[in-house]
């Protein structure tokens, strides 16, 4: 989940205020946002900040839209691809019992892909990764171990998707 996807406000109606996932990408494009990963030719992609699931990526569509349907046909097949590099990438790092995609934005209506991989010792591995209390599953890694993730993450993805800018070039 997204730190502002955290449920504060969210009754104002999302289509109200500017879009939080626009804002997150500008603050990647300008090197100011610490979980940024990769920059790819139709996405941006992130730590997201539930690590509880560590690994657990945000693929954030490049442009604003709302809807998977509403992209043009070849930008939303070029976002399923990388949505599934970020999931290798993960499975790679991280080797985990099984991956979850989730495309939601009830909360950001911009579309952006939760990948987030599942590991044995979960008790609830069975269940969606919501059903977790989010004072659970929000953990952050340590700094170290973060850095270390990110650039095995990113080094995947420039290996993976040709135009891809990541984390350690910037
Ligand atoms: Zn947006």
């Amino acid at each position: 989940m997204l730190p502002h996807e955290s449920g504060e406000g969210a009754g104002g109606g999302a289509t109200a205020r500017p879009c939080g996932i626009c804002a997150l990408i500008e603050r990647c494009r300008a090197g100011e946002f610490a979980d940024f990963v990769a920059e790819l030719p139709h996405s941006f992609v992130i730590l997201g900040d539930a690590q509880f699931y560590r690994g657990y990526c945000v693929v954030l569509a490049r442009r604003h839209v709302s809807e998977i349907h509403l992209m043009p046909p070849a930008d939303a097949s070029a976002l399923f691809d990388e949505m599934v590099a970020v999931g290798r990438a993960i499975a790679l790092a991280t080797w985990p019992l099984k991956l979850n995609y989730e495309c939601l934005g009830n909360l950001e209506p911009h579309v952006h892909w939760h990948v987030f991989p599942r590991f044995e010792a979960d008790a609830m591995r069975a269940a969606p990764v919501w059903i977790r209390p989010e004072a659970e599953r929000k953990v952050a890694l340590e700094d170290s171990d973060r850095r270390a993730l990110i650039q095995t993450l990113a080094a995947e993805l420039r290996r993976q998707v040709s135009g891809a800018r990541v984390a350690t070039e910037r």
